[in-house]
Formats: structure tokens, sequence, C-alpha cells
């Protein structure tokens, strides 16, 4: 018998999972809702929708069609919220370029998504002035001016405000393929150029329905219509974990900080009532080192802390200030959400209990299949002891990366998505990341490719053999540090070392977050049984140990 399909009327609606259908409801139940940005700017929902419509007019105003992708450099504000719907809407591809890459690379990845169309906020004018020249596909750039009155820039069509002022609130949207993508951004990869992954409309309506159950369970008293939302995450990455799309859906009062300011995120949050954020936990400790100057209070403020681990540590010292915390992992490949940390079952609440089980990477939220899977992908027992490495399958993992035929294929190895992170799993489900396959170090939530840094290093002189790796730093998550052997009668310095970075710094290459903590050297680097470097062992080598990074958490 072949497969049955429901009769339809004529004209039964065929509902697309767009994203635009994410507004449906909370234009309904919350059209008296606010949005606010910094201390500048506060507008409701239903004006909100107004702006999307305004922004869409005035990209396809500029040109801007179906397809096309359409830049934005921006920090966290309601641009950058109207952008994520408006963009996505017209039916043309939203990139949030990541600001913090080096400007080479940006140039590399506008050029690689072919982005015709950039919004631009004042802070980034000189790296514009600097790669603009490199960037000949792009037609038209909108600068933000941000509340202030300065000259635009020459290249600019205009100023956000404005241009959105003067533009029609009614775009004609039109329904399409829920299977059109809706965003593209890129992550660094362990070689090369960044990569980029793409999202379709469909996947990110199903990762914001799943993603708002767990936020709702994991906590006694959920996510709910009195939560007051700010991102503490970049809204060029990853979507800032889908949680826009989630608050945006559920009509929540939202508040945006724009550039990560300690002392405007702390006032926003007493002014506006903030209870509901998420960050990488270089900013929570910023966040509780700004408290502690000022006294501000951060009790009930719950926050999901992703990106990189969550030690008990910082986990203890923001509960002593009375916030509410657990732990979510993800990827940039996967949208990024896969997993979000809850108690035990049957677990009672405490401190050193919540400690070891909130920080842990979670339980896979609705839709996601975890495997922890050894040697050809034989499947290692859900104990929470064996280790294998975690793969994935969830309806919203990215299915390539953009152009990268080889790159993909092994991201998708036997039909699971290779997450690179090693991990145990639990018969409850509770996954803890152990190791990482990648040979990448992530640093205050940003990625540095070791091996390019290992290439630079290679040709100073004095140093016969370089490994760079990455090692616990208390406020940084990880920061790199070099392990040379010395060529015979030399003795490398670090300044040496850092100096070919420095000159990649300066001509906009890498990032300065690559720029080398320390020099360790050795007699000879320790080898794999296939003779790669062993940098799992030269990482436990020279890690700070656990009790000198507690302290330095607390001083
Ligand atoms: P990104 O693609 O920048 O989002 O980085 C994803 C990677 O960050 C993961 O593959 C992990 O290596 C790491 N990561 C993210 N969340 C966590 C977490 N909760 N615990 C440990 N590592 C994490």
């Amino acid at each position: 018998m072949p497969l049955r399909f429901a009769e339809r009327a004529d004209e039964a609606y065929s509902f697309p999972l767009t994203i635009g259908h994410l507004l449906d409801a909370a234009l309904t139940t919350s059209g008296d809702q606010e949005i606010v940005y910094r201390d500048q700017l506060r507008f409701t929902y239903r004006e909100l929708r107004q702006r999307i419509g305004r922004l869409a007019s005035l990209l396809s105003d500029l040109g801007a069609d179906e397809g096309m992708t359409i830049g934005v450099m921006d920090w966290d504000s309601h641009r950058y919220l109207e952008a994520y719907f408006a963009i996505p809407m017209m039916g043309a591809v939203l990139q949030t370029v990541n600001v913090r890459l080096s400007p080479q690379q940006i140039a590399y990845t506008l050029n690689h998504a072919s982005a015709e169309i950039l919004l631009v906020h004042r802070d980034f004018f000189p790296l514009i002035d600097a790669i603009l020249p490199a960037l000949p596909g792009v037609k038209a750039i909108v600068a933000i001016m941000d509340g202030t009155d300065g000259p635009l820039p020459a290249y600019a069509k205009g100023e956000y405000e404005a241009l959105s002022a003067a533009a029609s609130p009614d775009f004609p949207f039109r329904d399409f393929d829920e299977n059109a993508i809706a965003t593209t951004f890129y992550t660094t990869g362990t070689t090369g150029n960044p990569k980029g992954v793409a999202f379709s409309h469909r996947q990110l309506v199903l990762h914001t329905l799943a993603c708002n159950a767990p936020f709702g369970v994991t906590r006694q008293r959920g996510l709910g219509v009195e939560d007051v939302y700010m991102p503490l995450t970049p809204m060029f990455h990853v979507h800032a974990w889908g949680v826009p799309y989630i608050a945006t859906m559920l009509g929540l009062k939202q508040v945006y900080p724009g550039r990560y300011e300690p002392g405007m995120i702390l006032k926003l949050r007493a002014q506006e009532g903030v209870s509901f954020s998420h960050c990488v936990p270089t900013i929570l400790q910023m966040l509780l080192a700004g408290a502690d100057q000022t006294g501000a209070d951060l009790s009930d403020w719950f926050m999901i802390i992703g990106g990189a681990a969550l030690t008990p540590a910082l986990y203890r010292e923001a509960r002593r200030k009375g916030m509410e915390l657990v732990a979510g992992y993800g990827m940039s490949e996967t949208a990024p959400t896969l997993s979000i940390a809850r108690r035990r079952r049957g677990e009672e609440a405490g401190l050193e209990a919540d400690a070891t089980t909130l920080t842990m990477a979670g339980v896979p939220v609705p839709l996601v299949s975890a495997r922890i899977v050894g040697e050809g992908m034989a499947d290692r027992p859900a104990d929470g002891e064996a280790r294998g490495e975690l793969v994935i399958r969830a309806p919203w993992l990215t299915q390539s990366y953009t152009g990268d035929p080889e790159a993909s294929q092994a991201l998708w190895r036997g039909g699971w998505l290779h997450t690179q992170d090693v991990a145990s799993i639990d018969a409850q489900g509770h996954i803890q990341i152990r190791d990482r396959l990648k040979d990448v170090i992530k640093t205050g939530g940003e990625w540095i490719c070791s091996l390019s840094i290992e290439e630079l290093i290679a040709g100073v002189e004095g140093v016969a053999e370089v490994a760079v790796i990455g090692v616990p730093d208390a406020r940084w998550g990880e920061r790199p540090i070099a392990v040379a052997v010395a060529r015979p009668d030399s003795a490398p310095t670090l300044e040496a070392v850092n100096a070919p970075l420095e000159r990649a710094v300066e001509t906009g290459r890498i990032s300065r977050y690559a720029l080398l903590d320390r020099l360790e050297l050795v007699e000879a680097m320790p080898r794999t049984s296939v003779g790669k470097v062993d940098k799992k062992a030269l990482r436990a080598r020279f890690a700070i140990p656990a009790a000198e990074m507690a302290m330095a958490v607390k001083a």
C-alpha cells in the first residue's frame, strides 16, 4: 500500500514553518509588550512589526531581493532583532557577521557568502574603510549611527533610523518554501578559512519550538510571560543561541544592551527587571566582578551558560550572589542548542549537587538524538563513565559547510553530525564533555585555530618544533600557549615567538586573541602511536592546577 495523505480543501492554508510565523501569536497576545534598547529607545511589539516591514522596504529600495545575502555588523540591539526577522521574511539570507574575526577573515566571509548589502554600526567604519576595496560584491551599505549625529561615511546610502522612518511599514511579505535558507555565518575550523554554515526557516522554527520546552522545565518557575529577556551572547554568534526567536515567539519583554559594558548591563538589569539571560563563562565572570565593585543585586537572575564549560567554582560564586544557572551545550553547526542541564530525577536541590549536575552539558533537548561512539562508530555504554565522540541528529543541524564538500563529508560521516567533542553520557541522558578532538582553542567564547598559529611560528629562529595548545584560564576559559623544542644552542623567547603573530595581527590576518600568553620549552615533543604530537599530553602537563584556577576565579 502507498502512504496515505489527508484530503485538503481547495483553500486549506498550507502552513510553512517560516520565521515570520513566530510573530503571529505574539502580535495577538503581546502587542503592547516592550522592546528596550539601552537607555535610548523603547517600543512595542506592534511597532516592532512595523519596523520589520520598514527594514524590508528600505532593503528592497536598495535592491534587496529573495536569495540575496545581507550582512549585519552590529552589537546586540533592536536593529539586530529587526534584521533577524525582516531579512529572512523577505526570502533573503541574513549573514550575522562575526566582527571578532580578523579583518581579512571578515572580508573572506562576506565574499564567500556573496553579501551584497551591509548594515554596519559606526564602531566598524574603520574596519569597512580597510576592507571595502576587497569587497567588490557589496552594492550598498547602511550606516548605523546609534544615536550620534556624526557625518556618514561617503560609502553609506543613508542612516539606519532615518531610512527606516522614511520607509513603508507595509512590505508585501509572501509565503515561500520553509526549506529556503534564512541565515548564514562562519565558524573557525581546524584548518584554512572560516567555514560557512546555513540554516533554513524550518530548522530555525523547529529549534525555537524545541528549545523553548527545556528552558521552561529545567527550573521550578519556567520561562514565562513575566520573564524579561536580555541576551548577553553576541547576536552574531549562532543567532544569540536562538533565544531572541524564542523570546519574541512568547511575546516577552526584551532588553538589548548594545556593546557589552558591565555598568550598562547591570543598570538595565535593575531598571528593566531583567530575569532571563544567557552568556559564556567569561561574561558571567565580568558581571560578577562588576557586581562586586558596585554592590549590584544579581539575585534571581536566571542564566544559561554555554559556549564553554561552566566550572563548579564559577557556578558556586554566582549562586552565592543569588543567581540561578544551568549549563547548555551546542555548536555553530547545530543552530546551536543540543542540550541543557537539569537535575537528575529524584536529586535534591542543593549547592553541591547542583554544582555538579547543573554544570554538566545537560540532557538532549526534544528531537535531539545523542550517541557517544568509539572506533567504527560503535556505541559506548551510557554509564556516565565510558567516553566517546558525541555524534548527533536533530532537525536543525547544518547540512554542509558551504562550498566545502570534503569538510562537509567529514562532519556528516556515517549519517551523524560529528561534534568532535569527547563526552560521557549516563542512563538519564546527562552528557558530560570530557575532551575535544578538534585542534582549536576557545578563549572568551572565540575560536583560535592552533594550526595556523603554529604555521606562523614555525619560521622563528631557534624553534625546531612547536605546538600551540589551549590551557584552562580562570578568566577566558582557555588561553593559547606555545610549547617548543629549541634548536641546539638556542633559547627562543616568548617575545620572539609572538613577533610574527603581532605582525599577522597588524595586517589583519589573525585576531589579537591569538597572541600567546606563555612559551614552554621541552626537550622533545610527546608523540601519539601514529607519530603525531600528543597535544592531550601537553595540555595535561602545562595546565594550571584546578586549585589555582579556583583561587583565580575568587580573586
Ligand atoms: P561554537 O561552534 O563556537 O558554538 O563552539 C562549539 C564548541 O564549544 C563545542 O563543540 C564544545 O567544544 C564547546 N562547548 C560549547 N558548550 C560547551 C559546554 N557547555 N561545555 C563544554 N564545552 C562546550
